[in-house]
């Protein structure tokens, strides 16, 4: 992305301080949601890299993750898989556990919704830990699917999230807008 383009983004990110708990700085972005400039570049971006890697599907992440993926799918003309909490998908799933800062967390996809043709990219709005994006990785290839990168608006750098996924990445590219 160019720097007015980064420009953009980054002014309609809001922080707010001490959410969802003390201590916490929370990344809103539902101003950059609100302005349809900023996420058409946002969408526009996206949609860049999945044509740079030649992705054949998107993955996104629950919540946020989802509102960003499905108009690069549509964009790039590729389809769209959910990757959602446990419990919410109908059909046959694969489930991946992770641990989070306190306990654990699980999440799922449709098993039949990829395979060994298919190249992924992951897409979540703020990869912060890494956890979840490195969980997600795994679901991908489980399902026999190829990695191909993760793309996520926002990296916080100061909580080692790249070094954790770095493993899990096996060379594909994590690229933060
Ligand atoms: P992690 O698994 O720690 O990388 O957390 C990533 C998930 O939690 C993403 O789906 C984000 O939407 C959300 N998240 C974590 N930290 C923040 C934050 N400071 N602001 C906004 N979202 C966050």
């Amino acid at each position: 992305t160019d720097t007015s383009t980064r420009e953009l983004l980054l002014s309609r990110i809001r922080d707010v301080a001490d959410y969802p708990k003390p201590g916490v700085v929370f990344k809103d972005i539902t101003p950059l949601l609100a302005d349809p400039k900023a996420f058409t570049a946002l969408t526009d971006a996206l949609a860049e890299l999945c044509a740079k890697h030649g992705a054949t599907k998107i993955v996104g992440l629950e919540a946020r993750g989802f509102i960003l993926a499905a108009p690069v799918a549509v964009r790039a003309g590729v389809g769209f898989i959910p990757v959602r909490k446990a419990g919410k998908l109908p059909g046959a799933t694969l489930s991946q556990a992770y641990e989070l800062e306190y306990g654990s967390a699980e999440i799922e996809v449709h098993a039949e919704d990829l395979d060994q043709d298919d190249r992924v990219l992951v897409i979540d709005d703020v990869l912060a830990t890494g956890g979840t994006a490195e969980a997600s990785l795994e679901l991908v290839r489980r399902a026999g699917a190829e990695v191909v990168g993760v793309a996520v608006l926002m990296e916080l750098g100061f909580l080692g999230g790249r070094a954790r996924l770095e493993p899990a990445l096996r060379g594909a590219p994590l690229e933060a807008l």
